[in-house]
């Protein structure tokens, strides 16, 4: 379904929340007033992975997520940075990237659980908040400099909610299997002059895990917005690479730095090699 889902029929498909034919609307996830302010026709070819359908229900219920001027105002010239332009950003971040991945059929948290949270909160007023554990990070683009490439390390994570990662009892995972899960650990978002990563939420690895999630994101000059800290950050100008940031959080074992798993699936190397546990030791 999400292959397909493309411009042409956007608005005559049924609501990506409720499921509900009535009253189809086109739902730009990304708000019009913003790609007016980059000199974007909203409804071009080129836009269509963001806009999406909703009934004018659930239509009316997002809008309030674009009525955010400030906030608005700092992804389109990367001003002001303030608590409360910073909270509606690491907000809008997780709704958006909700929206978006459910529109896509895929995600970082899977199209029940993406469905489950959209539906909470915009059906019971803002009653239900993001998903717990999910975690945003933003950074100002400088777009003065000339981009490059630095080397980096990824990070492979196991996700809450990933079919692959096998809990036990109490729900700590023990193991991986090979089923199919989803395909990204992270969302990158570029707008205007933001880029933002936004990061499910993970089984942790050790005591210093969201330290050490921080660390690495550090690396591609992100900086945590969600949940913000006691003292803001800077979100100063810096030279960011969108493909660095793209990759630095995977479920794919392969290449990737194994030590922000859960310890115990520290030592497995690929999804598949469970099966074979036993043949190995
Ligand atoms: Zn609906």
């Amino acid at each position: 379904m999400a292959g397909n889902h493309q411009a042409a029929e956007t608005g005559q498909r049924p609501c990506l929340m409720c499921g509900r034919l009535d009253e189809p609307t086109v739902e730009h996830i990304v708000p019009q007033t913003l790609w007016k302010r980059f000199g974007l026709d909203p409804d071009d070819d080129d836009l269509a992975r963001f806009r999406t359908d909703l009934c004018s229900r659930h239509n009316k219920a997002t809008s309030d997520l674009h009525r955010r001027t400030e906030m608005m105002d700092l992804i389109a010239v990367g001003a002001p940075v303030t608590r409360k332009t910073l909270e509606h950003l690491g907000d809008w971040a997780v709704w958006v990237t909700l929206l978006l991945s459910l529109a896509r059929g895929s995600g970082v948290l899977g199209a029940e659980a993406s469905r489950e949270s959209l539906l909470r909160r915009f059906d019971a007023g803002s009653a239900g908040g993001p998903p717990k554990g999910v975690r945003v990070y933003a950074a100002q683009i400088d777009d003065s400099v000339e981009r490059t490439e630095p080397d980096i390390t990824p990070y492979v994570l196991a996700l809450q909610g990933d079919p692959r990662v096998v809990l036990n009892d109490s729900g700590q995972p023990v193991g991986l299997n090979a089923r199919t899960g989803p395909i990204n650990a992270s969302e990158p978002i570029r707008l205007g002059k933001v880029a933002l990563l936004v990061v499910g939420s993970t089984h942790k690895s050790g005591d210093d895990h969201d330290a050490r999630l921080d660390e690495a994101a550090a690396q591609v000059r992100l900086e945590r917005i969600r949940p913000l800290g006691q003292s803001l950050p800077a979100l100063k100008p810096t030279q960011i690479s969108m493909a660095n940031i793209g990759r630095l959080f995977t479920v794919i074992p392969e290449g990737a730095d194994h030590s922000l798993m859960p310890k115990v699936l520290q030592k497995l190397h690929a999804w598949d090699e469970v099966s074979d546990a036993d043949d190995m030791l």
